[in-house]
């Protein structure tokens, strides 16, 4: 399951700004919106602190 870790996240939105189907900002952190995003991936390679599994 996709997944943010919250605590790892440093809210640089580059997850969000790559794939805004699969995670939104809310709060200064990543959310995950739509776990089945083609582009998670993307997004999980992109994280910076690794924040984002699935
Ligand atoms: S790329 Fe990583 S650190 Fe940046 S907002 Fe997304 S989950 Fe947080």
């Amino acid at each position: 399951m996709l997944k943010v870790d919250g605590e790892k996240c440093i809210g640089c939105g580059a997850c969000a700004s790559l794939c805004p189907e699969g995670f939104e900002m809310k709060d200064g952190k990543s959310h995950v919106k739509n776990p089945k995003a083609d582009c998670a991936d993307d997004a999980i390679a992109a994280c910076p602190v690794q924040a984002i599994n699935k």
